[in-house]
């Protein structure tokens, strides 16, 4: 079944090479689909990460002096080599995290947009020139790079989520140390093969990877030290607000991505055929565990019940099992842990009031499944809508007007994505206004792209990844008075 070589580097990528932790100290990884262990990959220390700290300093240096065109190339090396090598990628990401083998290709084709995306971007650093208004001089306005940056990335999406914080950081000048997720390492330690082979042998030392099994410790003695100077952080609010803190010790840059709990408001007069299809973008990509996945279905009253019972046979038609195989479209959990919070939260859902109408229990048997669950007429105030699901389980609750529509959609500390469906364009405008989130899809349900700016407002962080904006995240403004 499993074709998967698996002969990937597992040691830690420093100076452009593979060596074991400084500790000499390894630790496991697990495929959710049987629970078996895949791989032993190099447990980083805080020594082994200022040593790469280290390394980045003297990297920037060299990098500083490679003009931005070429800088450009390199990038569209690695977009070259990854695509060339995009099944092996694939194939290692369901491995480790699961999803079904054609999520993963296309995540591998979305993440390695970032490097595209961002070697077009090296070139075109925003600048900008002006007359001072009382006629002392000029005033120029330009951007030179952070410095060195601490990137630490989630494991639902193991290459996307690391791609938009080194494509960027590398366009913008800046050396980076990944921390990828202790339960997805190997996607990204294949990645640093291919950043090993494209970029210039004399800047060694400008990407380090570096799995840990205590992500604490590392990225603590790495924000201590003042030659760092950002971290950009994809992960949960807790630990988001826990760096945030942490980086004022030494003022750092940070780009947080954080949680969210999007709602999707489906307003009577909208196409239900689209809605549905934009349902099971919005919350079955990636098996719900997602971001931006829907997670509140806000549906207009007088379409409620159809609309439930069309999503129920919709996912019921979804074929739970080892990604790997043909035919799967929901993979496993990505551990036990979190199957039983997901579990956990339906339980209480269905205990509160709601009423479940397809899945809602844990499957006998090895791997950690969880099947297409359904809850519709969920209580106001209940558990499952306050908080992020982060798997294949949709709530309903109904509305009479927009207003109403509105304030329940935002009745959320979070504020990343946001769905809106109506034929009206009235009431797509005043759903794309009022509602709060950094990315609002209006007749859309899935809305992440390379060339527009991903991000939330509130508890779902700050900063922008992708568009033009992403490099800005990579950029201190320098103003020279002339
Ligand atoms: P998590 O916060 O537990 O872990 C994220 C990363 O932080 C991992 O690499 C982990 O090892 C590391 N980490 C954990 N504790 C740390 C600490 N004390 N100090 C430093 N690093 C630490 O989140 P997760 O469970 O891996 O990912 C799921 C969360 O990520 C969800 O809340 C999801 O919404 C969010 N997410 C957000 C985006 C976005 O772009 N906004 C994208 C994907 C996932």
């Amino acid at each position: 079944m499993s074709v998967v070589r698996e002969d990937f580097p597992t040691g830690l990528w420093m100076g452009a090479r593979q060596r074991p932790a400084c500790s000499g100290g390894t630790f496991d990884v697990h495929d959710p689909a049987t629970e078996r262990k895949v791989a032993r990959v190099a447990d980083a220390t805080e020594e082994d990460a200022l040593e790469a700290l280290s390394l980045a300093v003297r990297a920037q240096e060299r990098w500083a002096e490679v003009p931005p065109r070429r800088r450009s190339e390199v990038l569209m090396g690695v977009f070259d080599r990854v695509a060339e090598r995009a099944e092996e990628f694939a194939r290692v990401m369901t491995l480790e995290m699961g999803k079904p083998l054609a999520e993963s290709r296309g995540e591998v084709a979305y993440g390695n947009e970032y490097f595209r995306w961002f070697a077009e971007e090296a070139v075109r650093w925003p600048g900008r020139y002006a007359g001072a208004p009382g006629g002392q001089g000029d005033i120029l306005v330009t951007r030179v790079p952070v410095g060195p940056v601490l990137a630490i990335t989630p494991w639902n999406f193991p290459l996307a989520m690391a791609a938009r914080k080194i494509a960027p950081a590398l366009a913008a000048g800046c050396p980076v140390i990944v921390k990828p997720a202790a339960e997805t390492p190997l996607t990204l330690l294949l990645l640093g093969q291919v950043l090993v082979d494209a970029l210039p042998e004399d800047c060694s030392g400008l990407v380090s990877i570096l799995p840990t099994s205590d992500a604490a410790a590392l990225s603590t003695a790495l924000m201590r030290d003042p030659r760092l100077r950002k971290v950009t952080f994809t992960g949960s609010t807790t630990v988001g607000k826990l760096l945030v803190e942490q980086s004022a010790e030494n003022l750092l840059r940070t780009s947080m991505e954080l949680g969210g709990n999007a709602p999707f408001v489906v307003a009577q007069d909208a196409d239900l055929d689209l809605v549905l299809d934009c349902a099971m973008q919005a919350k079955m990509r990636n098996g719900g565990e997602a971001c931006i996945a829907a997670n509140r279905f806000v549906v207009q009253e007088s379409v409620a019940e159809e609309f439930t019972q069309r999503l129920t046979s919709r996912m019921e038609a979804v074929r739970w099992g080892n990604g790997m195989e043909e035919g799967v479209t929901l993979g496993p959990i990505i551990t036990e842990g979190q199957r039983r919070r997901i579990a956990d939260l339906v339980d209480q859902a269905v205990a509160e009031g709601a009423r479940l109408t397809t899945g809602g229990c844990v499957p006998e048997g090895r791997g950690w499944f969880y099947p297409a669950t359904v809850l519709a007429d969920v209580p106001e105030g209940a558990r499952i809508l306050r908080e992020e699901i982060f798997g294949p389980v949709a709530t309903v609750t109904t509305f009479r007007d927009l207003d109403e529509a509105v304030a329940r959609a935002n009745d959320t500390p979070f504020g990343l994505a946001a769905y809106g469906f109506s034929r009206s364009l009235d009431t797509a405008r005043y759903l794309a206004r009022n509602l709060r989130a950094g990315m609002v899809g209006i007749n859309r349900g899935a809305i992440s792209n390379p060339a527009a700016p991903f991000g939330g407002v509130g508890h779902s962080g700050f900063g922008r990844e992708g568009g033009t904006e992403g490099i800005e995240e990579y950029l201190d403004v320098r103003y020279v008075a002339l």
